[in-house]
């Protein structure tokens, strides 16, 4: 129980119980953090505004603008992902890539697959690997169609 501010975004957050001691994703900003394991070395909140911060623990109780922890905060490795954005204009380039302005297309998706790896790589609220992967793969196809179409590369004359 209790209010933390999260130490990268410093939005606030509350834990309505059970998650002392959690490793926990920030609901604003999908840090991580550990909760502090015995609630009773953060000083609760109880409404009288207190912002002081609470020794050892690093996250200061605090009582206003609060989140609902156990609503928002996703336990690690649960909860709904969002789908990487890069990872969807990878899979959509390199689709219409197939059928359209390769020469453009092709290098866009490869592009969002490189961005989009590092993106669901350093988020866990990310993902879309499934996506990227075979957006690359018709991407793949494509250059090998661009290649045969310019007479570049092992289809050379
Ligand atoms: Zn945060």
């Amino acid at each position: 129980m209790g209010t933390y501010q999260c130490p990268y975004c410093a939005g606030y957050v509350s834990d309505e119980g059970g998650l002392a001691g959690q490793v926990v994703m920030c609901p604003h900003c999908g840090g991580e953090m550990q909760l502090p394991r015995c609630a009773t070395a953060i000083p609760l909140d109880g409404g009288h505004g207190s912002t002081s911060p609470s020794s050892g623990s690093g996250f200061p109780a605090v009582d206003t603008g609060r989140t609902n922890l156990a609503a928002s905060y996703r336990r690690k490795g649960y909860g709904k992902r969002q789908t990487d954005i890069y990872a969807i204009v990878c899979f959509a380039s390199g689709l219409l890539g197939l059928f359209f302005l390769p020469e453009l297309l092709t290098p866009v998706c490869y592009i969002c697959a490189i961005v989009s790896h590092y993106r669901i790589k350093e988020n866990r609220n990310l993902k879309g690997n499934g996506l990227r992967i075979s957006g690359a793969l018709m991407g793949i196809a494509s250059m090998l169609f661009l290649f045969w179409k310019y007479q570049i590369g092992f289809f050379a004359p």
